[in-house]
């Protein structure tokens, strides 16, 4: 038997067709019907099936009844009274704003959506936050600074038509490995196409291309500046383009001046030449197109690194146009969809804004409660320094592990020790989170569970369930909704019953979709019935455009009108910064961090696969061999490493990819890996002040024989 489902791990978005004999998993193969992959998987999606296996998986409901003492398998209902009880206990005494819900980008939209509607519409707090805060939120800034809304403008198909492809801060050889292979076809079907990488690693994606521009850490806004200089100086930029669509080119143009090629140059340690280079073909190509990912976001200026290559699109008219853009490749499987629901702090439900009082009384009206509480939520960094202050006492993770992906990671873990109590609603029973829980709660996981999902390229694709959740784990949205109505009366809101009765998870979507008409992701025209019949869908599809017979939009902004106030796109002045932590004589290399081709967040579930450990097979440093030689430490040998924070230690690995002066690690190992502690350890918790995104990509590091 065949289920149709999509892949869990990246934002690509693949379809896969589950094989199963309605009791296992057998196997898995891509979709040849999905658009976004049309049969491909990589390594990760090719070996789901080999994960579904119930001996790493939570199976019962576990509580902690002492500190200090194993937890004990309980019953659901228990375990749902118990969560209730404590999470209203923490309320009545302390307000709403003392508890919180962590969540993540791996869960479906549905899921989402009933978490978010609990915090912020129940509870009556906005601290519900997800390590999408981690991922994609400076692209979210970006984008909403110069464009108005968190729409990402491009779809795959652009890659077909671009004649210059720009990859800053991104490895999707690795990281995206199917929208890679789809961007070599292009190649080959239009050899004349420039590929220029941006990074400070010579990457597998940065080796293919026509030009690589290895930056020091931290540098991107100098090189996109400098590029657009060379564009208003050799009159490559779309005048007319500028004066119908755009505002705030005056000033921007002012701050370029003075960033030439040789300024930038000296400031990312890159040649003039190349950056000049860079440019031309940029302004020369009839469609040029960039796409990043955490290289950029990542970082204490994000939201400007973004918003500074955004501005080469607006610059030269490369926007809303086949093969033009800018486009961000979302690093989560469901990212988008938990933007699209509000599923942030600081967002409400169809990409309302918080901030905004007629949308919260949109929202209000749409849950059928008084209000939504102004005050904005915690981000993730917040969060859990609220949690390890003591002013977040109750805290309810769900399909994320913070004990190993939060940045500052001994205080995380300081924070959950001292938490009064830790719900951690999760598929698998021994992640590095799992040790600080209290009430554990099974979840259903891939192939188990039905919603949906939407990719990077805004399409949403029905999620299906090949078999039922293995023992007692329930799927999340439903466990959510338990917990909402045993909550709601114990907190003096019994229309809790009311507001989490759903019938099905399709009814969970059906209210998603209703709360998104006249919004810019308007999906009034989509439900099951059409994901089904027609497949995966890309948004806006409004009811009109399905009376219409049209599909969803695939490109946006082709008419030259944004979503701001004055239907004009916006150009920023960026900050000109660097990274938050500078090298010094005590730690004299920058750390960068990264992804494995084979290896996916921290390994809960390819760390399980044997065969995904064939290219790299433990926990490394990589660094350049003149460097090692410098230190007089051979390849293999083992290395203290520091940060101002933490060490670790890790294995030598001379890499001809890593520049002198820098080091690179990739992020998924952690406590299970390595005795001393994750990778995390060694990083800091600085975050960019419009998108609180933590600076994950760069430490300033020491490194010693151990
Ligand atoms: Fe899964 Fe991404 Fe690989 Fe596609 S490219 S199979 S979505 S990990």
């Amino acid at each position: 038997m065949q289920t149709r489902a999509t892949c869990p791990y990246c934002g690509v978005g693949c379809g896969v067709l589950i094989e199963h004999d309605g009791e296992r998993i057998t196997g898995v193969r891509g979709d040849p019907a999905h658009p976004a992959n049309f049969g491909r998987l990589c390594t990760k999606g090719s070996t789901l099936h080999l994960t579904a296996r119930p001996q790493t998986r939570l199976l019962y409901p576990e509580l902690r009844r002492t500190r200090g003492e194993p937890r004990q398998r309980v019953g659901w209902d228990e375990a749902i009274a118990t969560a209730a009880n404590r999470f209203a206990e923490v309320i009545n005494t302390h307000g709403p704003d003392a508890v919180a819900f962590y969540i993540s980008g791996q869960l479906l939209t549905e899921d989402y959506y009933v978490f978010n509607k609990a915090m912020k519409g129940l509870i009556g707090s906005n601290n519900v936050d997800t390590n999408s805060r981690l991922c994609m939120s400076s692209a979210v800034a970006a984008y909403k600074q110069t464009l108005g809304a968190d729409a990402p403008p491009c779809a795959y198909e652009d890659f077909d038509h671009a004649d210059c492809i720009l990859i800053a801060g991104a490895n999707p050889a690795y990281a995206h490995p199917v929208a890679f292979r789809r961007i070599e076809d292009a190649r080959k079907a239009r050899p004349h196409m420039k590929l220029i990488v941006v990074d400070p690693r010579r990457t597998d994606t940065a080796a293919s291309a026509d030009l690589h521009l290895a930056i020091l850490p931290g540098t991107d806004i100098w090189l996109y500046n400098a590029m657009l200089h060379v564009l208003l100086r050799e009159g490559l930029v779309d005048a007319a383009f500028i004066a119908a669509h755009t505002e705030g080119f005056d000033a921007l143009r002012t701050h370029v001046d003075t960033i030439t090629p040789a300024v930038a140059a000296g400031a990312c340690g890159v040649a003039e030449a190349d950056i000049v280079t860079a440019a031309r073909w940029w302004g020369q190509s009839p469609a040029a197109l960039s796409l990043w990912c955490q290289g950029l976001n990542q970082s204490t200026h994000g939201t400007h690194n973004g918003a500074a290559l955004i501005a080469l699109s607006l610059a030269t008219g490369k926007i809303g146009k086949p093969g033009c853009g800018p486009f961000s490749l979302t690093g989560q499987p469901n990212a988008m969809g938990g933007r699209e629901v509000g599923g942030l702090a600081n967002l409400l439900s169809a990409h309302r804004d918080l901030a905004n009082p007629a949308h919260r009384e949109e929202v209000a009206r749409l849950w059928g409660v008084d209000s939504v509480p102004a005050t904005p939520g915690l981000t993730a960094v917040e969060l859990f320094q609220a949690v390890r202050e003591g002013r977040i006492k109750a805290l309810w993770i769900a399909c994320t592990n913070p004990a190993q992906s939060m940045p500052e990671l001994e205080r995380v873990r300081e924070a959950l020790q001292c938490c009064d109590f830790v719900v951690l609603q999760e598929a698998f029973r021994s992640t590095e989170t799992a040790a600080f829980a209290d009430l554990m709660l099974p979840a259903a996981t891939w192939g188990e569970k039905e919603g949906t999902v939407t990719n990077s390229e805004r399409r949403v694709s029905h999620v299906r369930r090949a078999l039922p959740p293995p023992a007692e784990a329930r799927p999340d949205w439903r466990i959510v909704c338990d917990f909402a109505r045993a909550l709601g009366p114990l907190i003096g809101k019994p229309h809790a019953a009311h507001m989490f009765a759903y019938d099905g998870v399709e009814a969970i979507f059906a209210e998603h979709v209703a709360s998104t008409a006249g919004r810019d992701l308007d999906i009034t025209g989509l439900d099951y019935a059409l994901l089904d019949s027609a497949g995966p869908q890309q948004w806006p599809l409004t009811a009109a455009m399905r009376a219409a017979g049209e599909v969803g939009r695939g490109r946006l902004y082709a008419d030259g009108h944004f979503p701001t106030a004055s239907g004009r796109a916006r150009f920023v002045v960026p900050v000109q910064a660097s990274t938050a932590e500078q090298v010094d004589a005590r730690y004299p290399l920058h750390l960068t961090t990264g992804r494995l081709r084979d290896q996916w967040h921290g390994m809960s579930r390819t760390g399980k696969v044997a065969r995904l450990y064939s290219h790299v097979d433990e926990a490394r440093i990589d660094l350049n061999p003149a460097d090692l030689q410098a230190y007089g430490v051979h390849s293999g040998e083992l290395l203290r490493v520091s940060s101002r924070r933490g060490e670790l230690v890790l294995r030598a690995h001379a890499s001809e990819e890593v520049g002198r002066g820098q080091a690179f690690v990739a992020m998924h190992w952690g406590r299970n890996v390595l005795d001393s502690g994750g990778i995390n350890v060694l990083v800091g918790g600085d975050v960019d002040p419009f998108s609180r995104q933590p600076e994950l990509k760069h430490s300033a590091i020491a490194i010693e024989r151990a």
